[in-house]
């Protein structure tokens, strides 16, 4: 499944090709997707031109003169830019046709992605209002954390993998992350003491900037639809490594399951 850093690395990999460009037409096969492609929704996008591509959690949002496509990647998306004479291909369901002679195409074999087209601000969309801050962002803080974690019994896995907490921490970065911080992810999200708190968020910080970092590899890995992640798989510290050797003391990881999610996490390191 995409994943922020699969999200982030697709928007800087389609800006510079859609930025200033005027949508020509908007050439769609499959309506199916998510939620199905509204009738008119070809008549809205053509003729905007694009102002820039935003990303708000894991939607891309395309900037345009009369309004915002928002794009969700979903379980198998990918976009692509092509030259217009490039043959389509199997699950390409979507084509934004560019004045450049370009495509920007959608490819999405499981059909879990969408397109919505929004006239208003897309960060009151309900899609992305009450969102929590970006992990990257300035908003983002120790401080942020511990109010969001105070009095919560709930796990301190949980509590980041929650989207009203912060957006954007998929289930491997979540686990990477609090080995790297040295916190047992069962622990009760509210007896997490602030100074621990801290170093999640730069953990957190690290394990996303990391595998934007090597964008180009995993972009590659998400695109053969393996159906398995292949996110930095070689920088992996305790993810999908029950039973072999934590690289820090030896100790053989563990794997529980937290709020149906399977968790790796060294016993010994992790308190
Ligand atoms: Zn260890």
């Amino acid at each position: 499944m995409p994943e922020l850093p699969e999200v982030e690395t697709t928007r800087r990999g389609i800006a510079p090709s859609l930025t200033g460009q005027r949508i020509l037409q908007v050439t769609v096969r499959e309506r199916r997707l998510r939620w199905p492609l509204p009738r008119g929704f070809e008549a809205q996008v053509a003729g905007c031109r694009v102002g820039g591509v935003r990303r708000r959690a894991k939607y891309l949002l395309v900037d345009t003169d009369r309004g915002t496509l928002m794009i969700h990647l979903g379980m198998s998306g990918s976009l692509r830019i092509c030259p217009a004479g490039t043959p389509w291909r199997r699950h390409d369901h979507l084509a934004l046709v560019l004045d450049s002679g370009h495509h920007l195409r959608f490819h999405d074999p499981r059909r879990f992605g969408c397109w919505l087209w929004t006239a208003g601000d897309p960060l009151a969309h309900p899609l992305l209002h009450g969102l929590g801050p970006e992990p990257l962002g300035d908003g983002f803080t120790a401080d942020h954390l511990a109010r969001a974690c105070k009095g919560r019994a709930a796990s301190i896995k949980q509590a980041v993998m929650d989207a009203r907490v912060v957006v954007g921490v998929g289930n491997i970065y979540a686990c990477e992350a609090l080995f790297a911080a040295g916190i047992d992810p069962r622990r009760p999200a509210g007896r997490v003491g602030k100074p621990r708190l801290a170093r999640l968020v730069g953990a957190i910080r690290a394990v996303l900037q990391r595998s934007i970092g090597l964008g180009g590899t995993t972009l590659r890995d998400f695109l053969n639809e393996s159906g398995q992640p292949g996110y930095f798989r070689q920088q992996l510290q305790v993810y999908g490594r029950a039973g072999q050797p934590c690289p820090a003391c030896g100790a053989a990881i563990r794997r529980v399951t937290l709020g149906q999610r399977s968790t790796f996490y060294c016993q010994r390191c992790q308190r």
